[in-house]
């Protein structure tokens, strides 16, 4: 009642977008201390709670004790904070950069005032734990004798080979890439997530602890199936969700045109190498169309501009959100409201205005005598009920309009994971294509391989890969040991 919202601080976007440095930066800590007094300790605390309401996530997934960690910092006792955070949490660091925060959504304050700015405290609690040098290596004291493989080093292959390297079972984490951390690493540019300060100073600690991390390497092709499941005694898969969706309109086969991943790691690749490699993707000079209005959409302006475009758009099939919450979507459920994600932010500031177009599609791509990208001609839709009963879009005659792009940028979604591995291993798959395992027990068809995070629930958010990779490893845990103390 005292105190304000403040928003976290963070470099300028006239600043940023000169580098590919991240943009956070540090609040005060007498300023947390006031953040986190506004935090009324309610009796039943929804920011915590993790579940669905009309089947939209409200709360925290992984049920993060907010408000004791609120009141440890208004007392200015931070490492207890941090103690409570890493019980819940194995790398606050992570989701204190990029979740999109379910739990402010939830915040009870949230009902008459703006909420608590809970994940900038939980930014603030792990970083005053690196800084003071109280995030160090905990090898487990005894080993159980058992070996685990990992397929796949994202969020939830993460959370899974900390929690059972915890357990005292050896852990082998296998990933394709050339570096470990899934999207992580090779997904969020390194401006929202750092990659060497930020993601590779985690990766140290957990080779510290013992995970062993095999790159370079992947399961089904450079490591036959057999061999992993003759060699371990269970297998968990955290493959992700990595088949993008296409747009197979006419002229989808000239040059120019790209999925926005191909673009994003190719990108950190160079940023971490210091020099464009052979697959790297410029915007530079170009006008660049981005056909996709989430994450992936906005990660794709973001470095568009640090590239030098000459302008960025990007199509959006969904109409505006309300700038409050739609009668329909109430608290506590996640705001579907209006709001200029930090990519949206640096457009602004660079060309003058918000680059998405709502309730807009592309009909066909345009090219020049060289098979490369001219143009995209687009159409305004509505959303029309058919006679399923389920909406579809349908273009409105005489809205088309033709955009100069030479480069285009597919940000539409994914479709699940990759199958071949999952065929090699003969699992069963849901309506989906996502493996087939129920949520909380993780188990697959076949016994002692277990599934987790986007290869599972498909394309999600990094906490809800952390709630699957901590449930993983304890249903991986009870089916080595019997029983299991993992939370
Ligand atoms: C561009 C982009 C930006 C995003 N931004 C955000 C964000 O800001 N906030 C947020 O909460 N969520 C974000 N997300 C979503 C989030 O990153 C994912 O939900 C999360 O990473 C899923 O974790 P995962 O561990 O299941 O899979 P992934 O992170 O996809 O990791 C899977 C790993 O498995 C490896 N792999 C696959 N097959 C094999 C094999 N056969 N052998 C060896 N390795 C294999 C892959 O190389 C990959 O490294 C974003 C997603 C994208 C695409
Ligand atoms: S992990 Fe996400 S939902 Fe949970 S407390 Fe942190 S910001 Fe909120």
């Amino acid at each position: 009642m005292e105190f304000l919202r403040e928003l976290p601080l963070e470099v300028s976007p006239r600043d940023r977008i000169r580098n590919w440095d991240e943009f956070h930066l540090h609040t005060p800590d007498e300023k947390l201390q006031t953040q986190a007094a506004r935090c009324m300790d309610c009796g039943t605390p929804f920011c915590h709670t993790g579940t669905t309401f009309g089947g939209m996530a409200s709360g925290c997934p992984i049920n993060n004790l907010i408000p004791e960690w609120n009141d440890l910092i208004y007392r200015g006792l931070w490492r207890e904070a941090l103690d409570r955070l890493h019980k819940t949490n194995n790398f606050p660091e992570f989701t204190g950069r990029v979740c999109p925060a379910p739990c402010e959504g939830a915040c009870v304050l949230g009902i008459t005032n703006p909420p608590v700015t809970i994940k900038n405290i939980e930014y603030s609690i792990i970083e005053k734990g690196w800084e003071s040098g109280w995030v160090e290596p905990s090898p487990p004291q005894k080993r159980t004798g058992k070996k685990v493989a990992v397929i796949g080093s994202g969020p939830a292959g993460l959370c899974a080979a900390a929690q059972l390297n915890t357990a005292g079972h050896t852990v082998t984490v296998y990933e394709r890439a050339d570096r470990p951390g899934g999207l992580l690493m090779y997904g969020i540019p390194n401006m929202k997530l750092d990659k060497q300060e930020v993601v590779l100073r985690r990766l140290k600690v957990l080779e510290d602890e013992g995970v062993i991390f095999v790159c370079n390497t992947e399961v089904g092709k450079d490591v036959p199936v057999e061999t992993l499941l003759q060699g371990f005694d269970a297998v968990v898969l955290c493959t992700g969700s990595t088949r993008p969706r296409d747009l197979p309109i006419a002229g989808r086969d000239l040059k120019g045109i790209h999925f926005a991943m191909d673009f994003l790691t190719a990108n950190t690749q160079a940023v971490l190498d210091g020099s464009p490699g052979e697959n790297y993707i410029s915007a530079a000079g170009k006008d660049v169309v981005i056909i996709g209005g989430g994450d992936t959409g906005t990660d794709c302006v973001g470095t568009s501009i640090r590239h030098g475009c000459k302008s960025v758009t990007q199509l959006e099939i969904m109409p505006k959100p309300p700038t409050e919450r739609a009668a329909n979507n109430p608290w506590p459920e996640w705001p579907k409201t209006y709001r200029l994600d930090y990519g949206q932010e640096e457009a602004v500031t660079q060309f003058g205005e918000d680059p998405r177009c709502y309730t807009t599609t592309a009909t066909k791509f345009e090219g020049d005598e060289n098979g490369q990208i001219k143009a995209i001609h687009t159409a305004q839709i509505e959303w029309v009920k058919n006679e399923a009963g389920r909406f579809t879009p349908n273009p409105i005659p005489g809205t088309e309009k033709v955009i100069p792009a030479q480069l285009v940028l597919l940000a539409m979604g994914f479709l699940g994971p990759e199958q071949p591995l999952l065929d090699a291993l003969g699992l069963d798959r849901d309506g989906r294509s996502n493996v087939k395992a129920d949520y909380e027990k993780y188990n697959t068809s076949i016994p002692g391989v277990f599934a987790a995070g986007d290869c599972r629930r498909g394309q999600s958010l990094v906490v809800w890969a952390f709630n699957e990779g901590r449930g993983v490893a304890r249903e991986c845990d009870r089916y080595l040991m019997g029983h299991s103390d993992l939370p």
